[in-house]
């Protein structure tokens, strides 16, 4: 067999391209199957055919799932949105305008783990060449903000979901004063002859704090559903007891809000 030879999916029987093969631990799959697999699954290079054959398995099942799936609410403003079912205590999480037809992944509240908000933060001082023909550092730094949002969940395939809000661009620092003709250091503040519009190095954009804000809203809405459903399959699973009603001193099991069954008075 050649190197290039004419591979196969161990899917579907399609002929994969030359470039088209998805490695899987023990085969091979051809692009079209693999698009198939959930956005949040990684390593398929080391997943077992078996294991894939599960997982597409799951994902059909799935569709029937987003057949049924009808959002009443919906978070976040970016590109990807968290959209909830409140009526089954499910929710998705999706990029897509038509997202009915990329078959998002549907999870109950009850499989969600943990959720959080992570904002990494890569900077580099901006350079600029100098009277002296030289690169000069100008002492004003770029940060870029990305606010990721992480929800741990309990799934065969994928162990979270994480996806981007947003991103926020600041600069913080002073300009050097080498620098021809933009800001003067004088003590503690500054004059600034330049570009203005910089801020204090504590201080955040609005953007900034719109991103956050919109992260920690999902992160309260996704704990809160969570919590509401344990507390609910708590209640529904402790044991029915007998007791004696107080209005009426029959022996009763008293009703989800607590009522006497026979005089309709509050049993205990
Ligand atoms: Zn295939
Ligand atoms: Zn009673």
């Amino acid at each position: 067999m050649g190197l290039f030879s004419k591979k196969s999916c161990d899917i579907c029987g399609g002929e994969i391209g030359l470039l088209g093969n998805k490695k899987l631990a023990d085969g091979n799959m051809c692009k079209n199957c693999a698009s198939k697999l959930s956005p949040w699954f990684q390593d398929r290079k080391h997943t077992s055919l078996a294991d894939i054959k599960d997982q597409l398995a799951y994902r059909e099942e799935n569709e029937k799932e987003v057949a049924n799936f009808n959002p009443s609410l919906s978070l976040g403003n970016g590109s990807t949105v968290v959209m909830i079912d409140e009526d089954q205590n499910k929710f998705i999480v999706t990029s897509a305008r038509k997202w009915r037809d990329t078959n998002p992944d549907v999870i109950k509240f009850d499989d969600v783990l943990g959720c959080e908000m992570k904002i990494d933060l890569s900077s580099y001082e901006d350079t600029e060449q100098g009277p002296d023909g030289e690169t000069h550092k100008t002492g004003i730094v770029e940060n870029t903000y990305t606010f990721n949002e992480i929800i741990r969940v309990r799934n065969d395939f994928f162990d979270e979901i994480r996806f981007t809000l947003g991103k926020v661009e600041e600069e913080t620092g002073s300009r050097n004063s080498f620098m021809p003709g933009l800001k003067l250091k004088i003590g503690p503040g500054e004059i600034n002859f330049g570009g203005g519009g910089s801020q204090g190095s504590n201080e955040h954009s609005a953007e900034y704090y719109n991103l956050a804000n919109i992260g920690a809203e999902i992160k309260r809405i996704i704990m809160e559903s969570r919590a509401q459903v344990k507390s609910a399959q708590a209640e529904a699973a402790k044991p029915k007891v007998a007791v004696t009603c107080k209005c009426c001193g029959a022996t009763t099991i008293p009703d989800e809000i607590g009522r006497c069954e026979f005089c309709g008075g509050k049993a205990e």
